[in-house]
């Protein structure tokens, strides 16, 4: 049994009709928010970036917007970086 499920995630949709080499399938609802998406990167992006971004946008949720504004970048960003120091443990001083 071969399902075309859409690789993208939080995505239940089966019926792909596009699949890309390193992203798997994508279905039409997940592309046009990436097409959506597109519409918000930087006008120059480096050719190697390109992939990633895609990559970037299949792991985001469905339905959810895949550019952050404003303090969303913030937020984003100290949850990423957290505020937390190195453990202590981790150095030999
Ligand atoms: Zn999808």
């Amino acid at each position: 049994m071969s399902v075309m499920a859409c690789n993208r995630e939080g995505c239940d949709n089966i019926m792909c009709d596009r699949y890309a080499h390193d992203i798997g399938y994508i279905c039409n609802e997940c592309y046009q928010e990436l097409l959506v998406a597109k519409t918000h990167w930087p006008f120059s992006v480096p050719k190697d970036e390109v992939k990633q971004r895609i990559i970037e946008f299949m792991n985001t949720n469905k339905g959810h917007t895949y550019n952050l504004q404003g303090s969303e970048i913030d937020n984003e960003f100290d949850s990423i970086m957290g505020n937390h120091n190195c453990p202590d443990d981790e150095f030999d001083y």
